[in-house]
């Protein structure tokens, strides 16, 4: 585990039930725990295998949840 920021979609086979609407969200990496690494915001455990970089997450799909959302880098006009 390095200290470069990095965002991930949620391990959806982690999950009984993946939802697919959701699984498109991107969260940015926090606290690693016993199951993987959890989101910034505690939601999710996230998907190590498809990971990016937090400048490249497109606006529409970034986390929008307490933690992630300070955690993004501010968006270029
Ligand atoms: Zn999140």
């Amino acid at each position: 585990m390095t200290d470069v920021p990095w965002a991930a979609g949620r391990d959806a086979s982690w999950y009984r039930r993946p939802d697919v609407r959701s699984a498109k969200v991107v969260h940015v990496a926090g606290q690693p725990i016993r199951e993987g690494i959890l989101s910034r915001c505690g939601r999710s455990v996230l998907d190590q295998s498809l990971t990016w970089i937090p400048e490249q997450v497109p606006e529409r799909i970034r986390c929008r949840s307490n933690g992630c959302r300070q955690a993004w880098p501010a968006s270029r006009p």
